[in-house]
Protein backbone atom coordinates (compact mmCIF):
# COMPACT_ATOMS: atom_id res chain seq x y z
CA UNK A 1 0.00 0.00 0.00
CA UNK A 2 1.54 3.39 -0.85
CA UNK A 3 1.48 6.24 1.47
CA UNK A 4 3.04 9.82 2.31
CA UNK A 5 4.16 10.94 5.74
CA UNK A 6 6.70 13.41 6.95
CA UNK A 7 10.01 11.98 7.73
CA UNK A 8 13.16 13.18 8.85
CA UNK A 9 16.02 11.98 7.02
CA UNK A 10 19.07 12.47 9.31
CA UNK A 11 19.54 13.69 13.02
CA UNK A 12 18.65 17.18 12.63
CA UNK A 13 15.06 16.74 13.11
CA UNK A 14 14.27 18.71 9.74
CA UNK A 15 10.92 16.84 8.47
CA UNK A 16 9.64 16.62 4.93
CA UNK A 17 7.48 15.12 2.85
CA UNK A 18 8.27 10.89 2.41
CA UNK A 19 6.45 9.06 -0.02
CA UNK A 20 7.14 5.33 1.22
CA UNK A 21 5.01 1.76 1.32
CA UNK A 22 3.13 0.20 4.22
CA UNK A 23 3.70 -3.81 3.80
CA UNK A 24 1.17 -5.97 2.55
CA UNK A 25 -1.51 -7.29 4.90
CA UNK A 26 -0.97 -10.42 7.26
CA UNK A 27 -3.61 -12.69 8.06
CA UNK A 28 -3.70 -10.70 11.34
CA UNK A 29 -3.18 -6.91 10.41
CA UNK A 30 -5.66 -4.07 10.50
CA UNK A 31 -5.02 -1.15 8.00
CA UNK A 32 -5.71 1.96 9.00
CA UNK A 33 -6.31 5.33 7.77
CA UNK A 34 -4.84 7.58 10.44
CA UNK A 35 -6.70 10.78 11.20
CA UNK A 36 -4.66 12.49 13.96
CA UNK A 37 -1.41 11.77 15.35
CA UNK A 38 -0.38 13.16 18.72
CA UNK A 39 3.65 14.69 18.99
CA UNK A 40 5.20 13.29 21.70
CA UNK A 41 8.80 14.67 23.44
CA UNK A 42 10.55 12.17 22.51
CA UNK A 43 9.62 11.82 18.87
CA UNK A 44 11.90 14.73 18.53
CA UNK A 45 14.49 13.02 20.72
CA UNK A 46 14.21 10.19 18.52
CA UNK A 47 14.57 11.69 15.52
CA UNK A 48 17.31 13.67 16.57
CA UNK A 49 19.63 10.82 17.42
CA UNK A 50 19.26 11.57 21.71
CA UNK A 51 18.95 7.93 22.49
CA UNK A 52 21.10 6.35 19.65
CA UNK A 53 21.77 5.90 16.61
CA UNK A 54 18.86 5.89 13.95
CA UNK A 55 18.18 4.38 10.82
CA UNK A 56 16.62 7.10 8.20
CA UNK A 57 14.20 8.09 6.71
CA UNK A 58 12.48 8.05 10.01
CA UNK A 59 8.24 8.65 10.27
CA UNK A 60 8.34 9.52 14.05
CA UNK A 61 4.72 9.24 15.93
CA UNK A 62 3.37 7.02 18.43
CA UNK A 63 -0.14 8.67 19.59
CA UNK A 64 -2.34 7.27 16.65
CA UNK A 65 -6.08 7.64 16.22
CA UNK A 66 -7.97 6.69 13.01
CA UNK A 67 -10.35 4.18 11.27
CA UNK A 68 -9.94 0.82 9.96
CA UNK A 69 -10.36 0.36 6.15
CA UNK A 70 -9.09 -2.87 5.74
CA UNK A 71 -8.53 -6.55 7.86
CA UNK A 72 -6.48 -9.57 7.13
CA UNK A 73 -8.32 -13.07 7.02
CA UNK A 74 -7.57 -14.31 10.64
CA UNK A 75 -8.92 -11.00 12.47
CA UNK A 76 -12.00 -11.16 14.57
CA UNK A 77 -11.72 -7.75 16.86
CA UNK A 78 -11.94 -5.57 14.11
CA UNK A 79 -13.89 -4.17 11.29
CA UNK A 80 -13.47 -1.81 8.37
CA UNK A 81 -14.85 1.79 9.80
CA UNK A 82 -14.14 1.03 13.36
CA UNK A 83 -12.51 4.04 15.38
CA UNK A 84 -9.08 2.42 16.56
CA UNK A 85 -5.37 3.62 18.12
CA UNK A 86 -2.25 2.77 17.99
CA UNK A 87 0.12 3.57 20.82
CA UNK A 88 3.83 3.10 21.54
CA UNK A 89 4.44 -0.82 20.36
CA UNK A 90 3.14 -2.59 17.58
CA UNK A 91 4.24 -6.17 18.70
CA UNK A 92 6.26 -8.18 21.11
CA UNK A 93 6.82 -12.37 21.28
CA UNK A 94 3.17 -12.68 22.76
CA UNK A 95 4.68 -16.35 24.08
CA UNK A 96 6.76 -14.94 27.44
CA UNK A 97 5.44 -13.76 30.87
CA UNK A 98 5.49 -10.47 30.61
CA UNK A 99 3.57 -10.76 27.37
CA UNK A 100 1.30 -13.18 28.91
CA UNK A 101 0.80 -10.71 32.26
CA UNK A 102 0.12 -8.19 29.83
CA UNK A 103 2.83 -6.08 30.27
CA UNK A 104 4.23 -6.39 26.67
CA UNK A 105 6.30 -3.14 26.94
CA UNK A 106 8.41 -5.46 29.14
CA UNK A 107 8.59 -8.45 26.62
CA UNK A 108 11.50 -10.64 27.37
CA UNK A 109 12.07 -10.64 23.95
CA UNK A 110 11.89 -6.48 23.32
CA UNK A 111 8.65 -5.53 22.17
CA UNK A 112 8.23 -3.44 18.70
CA UNK A 113 8.45 0.31 19.19
CA UNK A 114 5.71 1.95 16.46
CA UNK A 115 8.28 3.26 14.53
CA UNK A 116 12.30 3.10 13.94
CA UNK A 117 12.71 -0.19 14.97
CA UNK A 118 12.86 -3.83 12.81
CA UNK A 119 9.69 -5.64 11.68
CA UNK A 120 9.68 -8.85 13.86
CA UNK A 121 8.99 -10.72 10.90
CA UNK A 122 10.67 -8.89 7.90
CA UNK A 123 13.10 -6.84 9.18
CA UNK A 124 12.34 -3.39 7.46
CA UNK A 125 12.33 -0.39 10.04
CA UNK A 126 8.87 0.54 11.63
CA UNK A 127 7.50 3.83 10.67
CA UNK A 128 5.42 5.63 12.82
CA UNK A 129 1.95 7.88 12.65
CA UNK A 130 3.17 11.12 11.06
CA UNK A 131 1.45 9.35 8.11
CA UNK A 132 -1.83 8.99 5.78
CA UNK A 133 -1.89 5.10 7.08
CA UNK A 134 -0.30 2.39 9.20
CA UNK A 135 -0.46 -1.71 9.34
CA UNK A 136 -0.14 -2.76 12.71
CA UNK A 137 -1.14 -6.90 13.87
CA UNK A 138 -4.65 -6.79 15.91
CA UNK A 139 -2.97 -7.62 18.70
CA UNK A 140 -1.76 -3.95 19.00
CA UNK A 141 -4.51 -1.96 17.92
CA UNK A 142 -6.58 -0.73 20.75
CA UNK A 143 -10.66 0.51 20.64
CA UNK A 144 -11.62 3.88 20.60
CA UNK A 145 -15.29 3.96 22.69
CA UNK A 146 -18.46 5.38 20.98
CA UNK A 147 -18.83 8.64 21.32
CA UNK A 148 -14.77 10.02 22.04
CA UNK A 149 -13.57 13.14 20.70
CA UNK A 150 -11.11 11.85 18.18
CA UNK A 151 -8.93 14.83 17.66
CA UNK A 152 -8.42 14.94 21.16
CA UNK A 153 -7.95 11.46 21.77
CA UNK A 154 -4.27 10.96 20.50
CA UNK A 155 -2.16 11.85 23.38
CA UNK A 156 -3.65 9.11 25.63
CA UNK A 157 -2.28 6.95 23.72
CA UNK A 158 1.54 7.51 24.90
CA UNK A 159 1.36 10.73 27.38
CA UNK A 160 -2.08 8.98 29.02
CA UNK A 161 -0.92 5.50 29.83
CA UNK A 162 2.71 6.69 30.69
CA UNK A 163 1.24 8.76 33.44
CA UNK A 164 -1.84 6.18 34.23
CA UNK A 165 -0.11 3.13 34.43
CA UNK A 166 2.08 4.22 37.47
CA UNK A 167 -1.21 5.74 39.18
CA UNK A 168 -2.71 2.86 39.16
CA UNK A 169 0.72 0.44 39.81
CA UNK A 170 0.63 2.34 43.08
CA UNK A 171 -2.80 2.39 43.99
CA UNK A 172 -4.07 5.85 43.70
CA UNK A 173 -7.34 6.22 44.94
CA UNK A 174 -9.98 8.62 46.92
CA UNK A 175 -7.76 10.73 49.19
CA UNK A 176 -4.34 9.57 47.77
CA UNK A 177 -1.80 12.53 48.00
CA UNK A 178 -0.19 13.01 44.92
CA UNK A 179 2.34 15.27 43.18
CA UNK A 180 3.30 15.91 39.98
CA UNK A 181 6.49 17.69 38.72
CA UNK A 182 6.21 19.08 35.70
CA UNK A 183 3.43 20.19 34.11
CA UNK A 184 4.14 19.31 30.22
CA UNK A 185 2.39 16.86 28.10
CA UNK A 186 2.71 14.18 30.47
CA UNK A 187 3.09 16.20 33.58
CA UNK A 188 -0.51 17.81 32.73
CA UNK A 189 -2.49 14.11 31.68
CA UNK A 190 -1.11 13.21 35.06
CA UNK A 191 -2.28 15.90 36.81
CA UNK A 192 -6.26 15.16 35.28
CA UNK A 193 -5.85 11.27 35.41
CA UNK A 194 -5.09 11.84 39.16
CA UNK A 195 -7.72 13.79 40.03
CA UNK A 196 -10.25 11.73 38.51
CA UNK A 197 -9.20 8.70 40.27
CA UNK A 198 -10.04 11.11 43.35
CA UNK A 199 -6.64 12.56 44.50
CA UNK A 200 -5.72 15.40 46.19
CA UNK A 201 -2.76 17.02 43.45
CA UNK A 202 0.04 19.17 43.76
CA UNK A 203 1.88 20.49 41.11
CA UNK A 204 5.65 20.98 41.56
CA UNK A 205 6.83 23.51 39.54
CA UNK A 206 10.08 26.05 39.83
CA UNK A 207 7.90 28.91 40.39
CA UNK A 208 4.34 29.47 40.92
CA UNK A 209 3.96 31.39 36.98
CA UNK A 210 1.72 27.90 36.21
CA UNK A 211 -0.45 28.60 39.46
CA UNK A 212 -3.54 29.10 37.15
CA UNK A 213 -3.26 26.53 34.56
CA UNK A 214 -2.57 23.92 37.36
CA UNK A 215 -6.19 24.51 39.31
CA UNK A 216 -7.58 24.96 35.53
CA UNK A 217 -6.79 21.42 35.45
CA UNK A 218 -8.03 20.25 38.97
CA UNK A 219 -4.68 20.73 41.11
CA UNK A 220 -4.77 22.35 44.37
CA UNK A 221 -2.10 24.46 43.41
CA UNK A 222 2.01 24.69 43.17
CA UNK A 223 4.36 24.16 45.29
CA UNK A 224 7.46 26.03 43.94
CA UNK A 225 10.69 24.23 44.05
CA UNK A 226 12.57 27.44 44.44
CA UNK A 227 11.06 28.36 47.45
CA UNK A 228 12.89 26.74 50.37
CA UNK A 229 10.07 27.37 53.10
CA UNK A 230 7.33 25.81 51.08
CA UNK A 231 9.40 22.94 50.51
CA UNK A 232 10.03 22.45 54.15
CA UNK A 233 6.53 23.06 55.32
CA UNK A 234 5.39 20.05 52.74
CA UNK A 235 8.09 17.74 53.68
CA UNK A 236 6.12 14.28 54.31
CA UNK A 237 2.93 14.98 52.62
CA UNK A 238 2.68 13.20 49.52
CA UNK A 239 2.47 9.40 49.09
CA UNK A 240 3.43 9.60 45.18
CA UNK A 241 5.01 11.78 42.92
CA UNK A 242 5.29 11.38 39.05
CA UNK A 243 8.12 12.52 37.90
CA UNK A 244 7.57 14.14 34.32
CA UNK A 245 10.80 16.38 34.32
CA UNK A 246 12.40 15.35 31.02
CA UNK A 247 16.03 16.17 31.48
CA UNK A 248 18.44 15.54 34.09
CA UNK A 249 17.67 16.81 37.41
CA UNK A 250 17.97 16.64 41.23
CA UNK A 251 15.74 14.16 43.08
CA UNK A 252 17.28 15.05 46.40
CA UNK A 253 14.73 17.91 46.23
CA UNK A 254 11.89 16.30 46.19
CA UNK A 255 12.89 12.72 48.24
CA UNK A 256 11.52 14.57 51.20
CA UNK A 257 8.23 15.59 50.21
CA UNK A 258 7.23 12.05 50.05
CA UNK A 259 5.80 10.02 53.68
CA UNK A 260 7.13 7.58 55.22
CA UNK A 261 6.70 4.56 52.25
CA UNK A 262 5.89 7.03 49.39
CA UNK A 263 7.38 6.84 46.07
CA UNK A 264 8.65 8.92 43.64
CA UNK A 265 8.24 7.23 40.05
CA UNK A 266 10.08 9.13 36.94
CA UNK A 267 8.38 8.85 33.93
CA UNK A 268 10.16 11.96 31.92
CA UNK A 269 13.99 11.36 32.00
CA UNK A 270 16.14 8.55 30.40
CA UNK A 271 19.17 8.59 31.51
CA UNK A 272 21.59 9.99 33.92
CA UNK A 273 20.18 11.97 37.10
CA UNK A 274 22.54 14.16 39.53
CA UNK A 275 24.07 12.09 42.41
CA UNK A 276 20.99 10.39 44.67
CA UNK A 277 21.56 11.13 48.22
CA UNK A 278 20.21 7.91 49.91
CA UNK A 279 19.31 9.19 53.18
CA UNK A 280 15.40 10.03 52.68
CA UNK A 281 15.21 7.15 51.36
CA UNK A 282 16.43 5.18 54.34
CA UNK A 283 15.11 7.83 56.38
CA UNK A 284 11.26 7.10 55.78
CA UNK A 285 11.57 4.02 53.45
CA UNK A 286 10.69 6.28 50.30
CA UNK A 287 10.91 4.59 46.82
CA UNK A 288 12.74 5.87 43.71
CA UNK A 289 10.95 4.09 40.87
CA UNK A 290 10.46 3.95 37.16
CA UNK A 291 7.82 3.26 34.95
CA UNK A 292 7.58 2.69 31.09
CA UNK A 293 4.16 3.28 29.28
CA UNK A 294 1.88 0.48 29.53
CA UNK A 295 0.43 -2.88 28.35
CA UNK A 296 -2.15 -3.26 26.01
CA UNK A 297 -4.68 -4.05 28.36
CA UNK A 298 -3.76 -1.29 30.53
CA UNK A 299 -3.81 1.26 26.98
CA UNK A 300 -7.17 0.55 26.28
CA UNK A 301 -7.98 0.47 30.29
CA UNK A 302 -6.62 4.27 29.75
CA UNK A 303 -8.94 4.79 26.90
CA UNK A 304 -11.98 3.58 28.47
CA UNK A 305 -11.39 5.42 31.83
CA UNK A 306 -11.07 9.16 29.75
CA UNK A 307 -14.06 8.30 27.34
CA UNK A 308 -15.81 7.24 30.76
CA UNK A 309 -15.02 10.75 32.33
CA UNK A 310 -14.99 12.66 29.07
CA UNK A 311 -11.41 13.62 30.40
CA UNK A 312 -9.03 14.76 27.26
CA UNK A 313 -5.99 16.08 27.21
CA UNK A 314 -5.65 19.68 26.49
CA UNK A 315 -4.70 19.51 22.61
CA UNK A 316 -3.58 22.17 19.93
CA UNK A 317 -4.52 21.08 16.28
CA UNK A 318 -1.60 21.77 14.24
CA UNK A 319 -0.88 21.14 10.12
CA UNK A 320 1.51 18.65 9.40
CA UNK A 321 3.67 21.03 7.56
CA UNK A 322 3.85 22.89 10.83
CA UNK A 323 5.71 19.82 12.62
CA UNK A 324 9.13 21.33 12.39
CA UNK A 325 8.21 24.31 13.90
CA UNK A 326 6.02 22.27 16.19
CA UNK A 327 9.34 20.45 17.03
CA UNK A 328 11.35 24.05 18.20
CA UNK A 329 8.71 24.49 20.30
CA UNK A 330 9.02 22.07 22.12
CA UNK A 331 12.54 21.66 22.34
CA UNK A 332 12.14 25.13 24.13
CA UNK A 333 10.38 23.69 26.96
CA UNK A 334 7.03 23.04 28.56
CA UNK A 335 3.44 23.34 27.68
CA UNK A 336 0.60 22.27 29.57
CA UNK A 337 -0.93 20.58 26.85
CA UNK A 338 -0.04 18.47 23.57
CA UNK A 339 0.34 19.26 19.70
CA UNK A 340 -1.55 17.05 17.52
CA UNK A 341 -1.61 17.11 13.77
CA UNK A 342 -4.73 16.83 11.69
CA UNK A 343 -3.60 14.19 9.60
CA UNK A 344 -6.32 15.30 6.74
CA UNK A 345 -3.65 18.11 6.45
CA UNK A 346 -1.24 16.04 4.76
CA UNK A 347 -2.21 16.63 1.26
CA UNK A 348 1.00 15.53 -0.97
ZN1 LIG B 1 5.58 9.28 23.54
ZN1 LIG C 1 7.22 -11.24 25.19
Amino acid sequence: MKTVGYAAHDSSANMVPYHFERRDLRDNDVAIEILYSGVCHSDLHTVNGDWGAQTYPLVPGHEIVGVVTSIGSAVSKYKVGDQVAVGCMVDSCQECDQCHNHEEQFCRNESTPTYGAPDRITGEITQGGYSKHIVVREEFVLSVPEGMELSKTAPILCAGITTYSPLRTWGVKEGSRVGVIGLGGLGHMAVKLAVAMGAEVTVISRSNKKEADAKALGAKGILASSDALAMQAAANSLDLIIDTVPSKHDINVYAPLLDVDGTLVIVGQVGPLEEPNTWPLIGGRRRIAGSLIGGIKETQEVLDFCAKHKLYPECEMIKMDQINEAFERMAKGDMAHRIVIDMTSLDV
